[in-house]
């Protein structure tokens, strides 16, 4: 069987956009029933419970999971609160102690998702499973190696599947903890239409403020639902604390999240697609300005240093140069591109004087 072919039913069971929330990692039996309780006392619609069994942490000797004991507080949750429930599976004995003790919904992470013997590893202990897999993008903005995971899923007859964007990682620190790209989503989307996604805005921002934004954002290109980091007191939590909600936040986002016409031919969810991608684009661009003032000021510093004149008008003209090649290269017009780029040497110039005269 094709990817394409796989019918995901799965998500009808649940009403749209789909919410996932839940600690991003299980600490004790009371933080995981007072969460519960506290989403629930909400009544805010939220089917589905996650929480963190075993922790992939950047360095060692951090807090790396509860294990298995663990699994009994989901059962509890699901017990009492009625909530299907999610965790991570990075081996094959968690697949094996998740299916276990059973676990609804099992997500692979994005440091697994990287790597296609671990993925291979879990696919093959999952094989068959009737439960519902969802899979994280991997670290890094590699669309295939996203399929290729479902596609190893898919070979152990695994049908009911559905993906998580938690963005992806880079060297240079940007507003995100992890960068959203709306463009690969949509990629995926048109490619795999029938493949719930999901957002989790959570490991996107690294922070609380961002959260409700990148959610709206991505029902805005036709998302399904989200997974969000949510905890019975986030301050105090024990993985991820600056980026958690509290039952009561996530509630008030959900409440404010404005469900987009979902139909692709729909004139709505069309134009909000293309407007979440310019704005996307203008983002970057902004980051990208300001990180090129920054280097100018630099500059600024060694001229003021060496006694040299700001204004260069040899790099000018390389300047202009490679703008307006580039320019003509990519189709746009050499008037626009050269508006632009005097515009910004400008300011540079600005910038660099301010540090000459120290503003
Ligand atoms: C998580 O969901 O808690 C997690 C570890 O996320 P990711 O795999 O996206 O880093
Ligand atoms: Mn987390």
């Amino acid at each position: 069987m094709n990817l394409k072919d796989i019918k995901n039913d799965w998500i009808k069971e649940f009403s749209q956009p789909m919410m996932i929330a839940g600690p991003c990692s299980a600490e004790s039996e009371a933080q995981m029933l007072e969460t519960a309780r506290r989403i629930r006392e909400t009544h805010a619609n939220v089917p589905i419970f996650r929480a963190g069994i075993w922790k992939p942490r950047t360095k060692p000797n951090g807090f790396e999971g509860v294990g298995v004991i663990g699994l009994n507080w989901l059962k509890k949750v699901k017990e009492e609160y009625g909530f299907k429930t999610a965790t991570e599976v990075a081996n094959a004995h968690h697949v094996d102690a998740a299916l276990e003790a059973d676990v609804d919904i099992l997500w692979i992470g994005a440091r697994s998702t990287v790597n296609p013997f671990t993925v291979q590893e879990i696919a093959e202990a999952l094989k068959g499973t009737s439960k519902t897999v969802l899979v994280k993008n991997p670290v890094n903005p590699d669309l295939a190696l996203w399929i290729g995971a479902l596609e190893r899923l898919l070979g152990q007859n695994i049908n009911n599947l559905g993906v998580i964007h938690r963005g992806f990682s880079t060297y240079q620190k940007t507003k995100y903890r992890n960068n959203p790209n709306w463009q690969i989503a949509l990629d995926f989307k048109s490619e795999f239409p029938d493949i719930p996604m999901l957002i989790d805005p959570s490991h996107i921002c690294g922070n609380r403020t961002g959260l409700a934004a990148i959610t709206q954002e991505a029902l805005n290109v036709g998302y399904q639902g989200a997974i969000i980091e949510t905890h019975s007191n986030p301050d105090e939590a024990w993985s991820d604390a600056a980026q958690q909600i509290t039952p009561e936040v996530l509630a008030e986002l959900i409440l404010n999240l404005k469900v987009r016409n979902s139909g692709l031919a729909g004139f709505e969810g069309e134009m909000g697609r293309h407007r979440t991608l310019i704005s996307d684009i203008d983002f970057q661009l902004i980051e990208l300005l300001s990180q090129r003032m920054k280097i100018s000021e630099k500059i600024g510093t060694l001229k003021k240093e060496n006694d040299i004149a700001i204004f260069q008008p040899e790099r000018w003209r390389t300047i202009t140069e490679y703008a307006v090649q580039k320019a003509t290269e990519t189709g746009m017009s050499r008037d626009f591109i050269e508006k632009i780029f005097k515009a910004i040497h400008e300011e540079s110039i600005d910038v660099q004087n301010g540090i000459m005269i120290n503003r």
